[in-house]
C-alpha cells in the first residue's frame, strides 16, 4: 500500500524529531508535521508520552537522590 509506505517513510523521518517536539523546540511546519504524525502513529505517540513522563519525573525531583545512598546501610 502506497500510503502505508509513505507513512513509514514519514515515521522514520519524524521519529527523530519527537524528542525536540516534546521539548517544545520545534516551530512552524516541523512542529505541525510531527503533531500530525503523532495523531496517526501509535509508536511515535507512545514514545512522546514516555518522554513526557520521563521529563516530568525529572522535573518533579530536581535533587536526584541515589537509590542506595552510600553509608546508609551501616548498623
Ligand atoms: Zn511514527
Amino acid at each position: 500500500m502506497a500510503q502505508g509506505c509513505r507513512q513509514r517513510a514519514e515515521h522514520l523521518r519524524l521519529h527523530a524529531l519527537v524528542g525536540a517536539y516534546v521539548d517544545g523546540e520545534l516551530t512552524g511546519m516541523r512542529r505541525a508535521r510531527v503533531a500530525a504524525h503523532l495523531a496517526v502513529c501509535f509508536a511515535c505517540s507512545g514514545y512522546a508520552e514516555a518522554l513526557r513522563l520521563i521529563k516530568q519525573s525529572l522535573r518533579s525531583s530536581p535533587h536526584r537522590t541515589p537509590p542506595c545512598p552510600a553509608g546508609d546501610t551501616r548498623p
